[in-house]
């Protein structure tokens, strides 16, 4: 077990126990972001800590911006419980989990501090210097466990970590009042909508019917990607903005 951070900007090393080895020897290639959800920072902290709470992460940052460590990089934390992205369903075995103090919306939802979103963009950077992590697969909580999970939210700024370099982000399209596709629609264009979401690597089926679970996932797509309206309805911004992220990651050579 490792007795020290892996990263220089952990001020703190707090071993957490629930801790194991990567399945199948994995290398983590995800980044998943989350928020506490839990009124206080200390709370939180025990909580990722004990052995009772059956959930650890990597790193913690508070408000202030101190980053703690609980689980060394090349072990498997418990931080992103049943998941699926991209097919795969051992979400912790291939990627580093972060929980960002908030209390979420749960809690009235405060927006993060500026000394928080600072450590956090360090911290990512510090991380991808050390891991072949893509762009595309730096994630929400809520995009590989939609429905079930809700964090960080639509609060949380992925264009400024964008801009720094971190995770894949296109500017969304201006919201109209154009109602789109929602629950109970069918039909090809919900099946084009559900192949794109797919293909971005959501846990869609290709139906062509608008059900429930397609709507929580259009939630998480929002929540990250085009925050301003998350009402689970694929309206054109919605569907443009998946376009144009679609291409973007093409770009990548990914
Ligand atoms: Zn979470």
């Amino acid at each position: 077990m490792a007795t020290s951070p892996d990263s220089p900007l952990a001020t703190l090393w707090c071993p957490a126990p629930n801790r194991e080895a990567r399945c199948n020897g994995l290398k983590p290639d995800m980044l998943i972001l989350h928020y506490t959800g839990m009124d206080s920072a200390e709370g939180a902290l025990d909580w990722l800590t004990c052995q009772e709470s059956g959930v650890s992460c990597h790193y913690f940052v508070d408000t202030e911006g101190r980053i703690a460590q609980m689980v060394a990089e090349d072990e498997r934390a418990w931080h992103a419980g049943q998941s699926l992205w991209a097919g795969e369903t051992d979400i912790n075995s291939r990627s580093i989990g972060i929980e960002i103090h908030n209390p979420g919306h749960d809690f009235d939802y405060p927006d993060f501090s500026e000394a928080e979103m600072q450590a956090v963009e360090a911290l990512c950077l510090d991380i991808l210097s050390r891991h072949a992590i893509p762009p595309h697969r730096v994630l929400a909580h809520s995009d590989v466990a939609p429905g079930r999970k809700r964090d960080p939210g639509e609060k949380f700024d992925w264009q400024r970590l964008a801009r720094a370099g971190i995770g894949l982000w296109v500017p969304p399209a201006p919201v109209s009042d154009d109602t789109g596709l929602g629950p109970g629609d069918e039909g090809e264009a919900v099946a084009a909508l559900q192949r794109g979401l797919l293909n971005y690597g959501y846990g869609v089926e290709v139906t062509t019917t608008y059900g429930t679970g397609l709507e929580k996932v259009v939630e998480a797509f929002q929540r990250h990607f085009r925050p301003t309206r998350v009402d689970g309805r694929a309206d054109a911004s919605t569907r443009d903005t998946l376009d144009r992220l679609l291409a973007a990651r093409s770009q990548t050579g990914a």
